[in-house]
């Protein structure tokens, strides 16, 4: 021992490198992570920090060894078993994700935008999708006002399909009927005792809710009073589609014309079961809207009125009538049973009036009027 210090006293001094050791103040991994640190096993994990605790440095142990590594797992066990504060990882928000919307158009939808580079034609501009700088300026305001010039459309279009179709051959009255409540439209064929052949055809108010949709049916039903005039032939068969055919050939913007159509109907009022949540719609109210009874599970069943709006078909339940509503309701089958002409409404109001007035009397009025009428009768 002495010798080696001896020496080393001899040998002449070289300046030591000087050792970069981490300051507990400010240490860096990355100064401190070398290759070889991380990839311990679990013995010599175990061994690192057995040291460590001898050392008391566990805590620069820590900042060594990044979180995932054997050696950084045993730091926090034994830091558990001592009861030391473990580093608590900051709780991450709870986020609800969302499912993502479908951002992409639909098939159709993309299809018809790659297409439109070009104005539309008359008959492509009446469907909804195309935006108003591809439409042509006579569809677009058809479209949008439809149902003000519904019929105007209508008899337009019979013009357009009768001429390039049906030779202008074709004589067909055109009505309107609110009565078809799904069928979107009708065609009646007949012939007289001359065996001269002619139809008329009725469109639906409550489905043909759409320039498209009419454009569409209108030729359907065409092509059924053209089978029958000039074919004799009833129903969608061989001279129907040879028509159908032909009108698609002369409109190829006009989408193939079909059997059936798939076309949602709009109702005013759903009626749901209040207990089995069994479902029916209809265009108009019932009469009566008390006291109704499914038929499936004779629980009572709610009235509810739909609402077009922008979001989709908002639902509210019916009300009870108040104030003239129900005293209309109570009171118009008496009336119109009673009533000369058509003043229904009017006497329903004059009567109405009265009713309120007298019970909005004081009780004292009440029985003077009582009294007078009594002997001024
Ligand atoms: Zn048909
Ligand atoms: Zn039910």
């Amino acid at each position: 021992m002495n010798l080696s210090l001896e020496l080393s006293r001899d040998k002449p001094k070289i300046p030591a490198t000087p050792v970069t050791t981490p300051s507990s103040s400010n240490p860096t991994r990355r100064q401190l992570f070398t290759p070889s640190t991380g990839y311990e096993d679990n013995s010599e994990a175990i061994k690192i920090v057995n040291q460590a605790i001898d050392l008391n440095s566990l805590e620069q142990l820590e900042l060594i060894y990044l979180p995932g590594t054997n050696v950084h797992k045993r730091i926090q066990e034994v830091k558990k078993q001592f009861g030391m504060g473990v580093a608590k990882r900051k709780a991450k928000p709870v986020i609800q994700k969302r499912t993502p919307k479908c951002t992409a158009p639909p098939i159709r939808a993309r299809q018809e935008k790659m297409a439109l580079n070009e104005p539309c034609s008359f008959f492509k501009s009446l469907e909804p999708g195309i935006p108003p700088e591809f439409c042509e300026s006579t569809a677009y305001f058809y479209r949008e006002n439809y149902m003000k010039v519904k019929e105007c459309l209508a008899k337009m279009l019979y013009i357009l399909y009768n001429k390039q179709v049906f030779h202008n051959k074709l004589d067909v009255e055109i009505t309107w009927s609110p009565r078809l409540q799904c069928t979107a439209g009708h065609c009646k064929n007949k012939a007289d005792r001359n065996g001269v052949r002619s139809s008329r055809i009725e469109l639906s108010d409550k489905v043909l809710t759409s320039a498209d949709r009419l454009r569409s049916i209108l030729i359907h039903e065409l092509c059924h009073a053209a089978a029958w005039i000039f074919n004799g032939a009833d129903g969608h068969g061989v001279a129907w589609r040879a028509w159908a055919a032909r009108a698609n050939e002369k409109f190829p913007d006009l989408p193939p014309i079909t059997v059936c159509h798939k076309y949602k109907i709009f109702y005013k009022y759903t009626y749901k079961c209040r207990s089995c949540r069994a479902t029916t719609h209809a265009h108009s109210k019932s009469r009566k809207r008390t006291g109704l009874i499914c038929r499936l599970c004779k629980k009572k069943i709610k009235i509810f009125l739909n609402r077009k709006t922008k979001r989709g078909v908002r639902q509210t339940p019916v009300r009870p009538p108040l104030g003239f509503a129900k005293y209309f309701q109570d009171n118009y089958h008496k009336c119109r049973r009673n009533a000369v002409g058509g003043n229904v409404m009017r006497i329903l109001a004059v009567e109405y009036a009265k009713e309120k007035a007298l019970a909005e009397q004081s009780p004292i009025t009440k029985y003077i009027n009582k009294y007078l009428k009594f002997f001024f009768r």
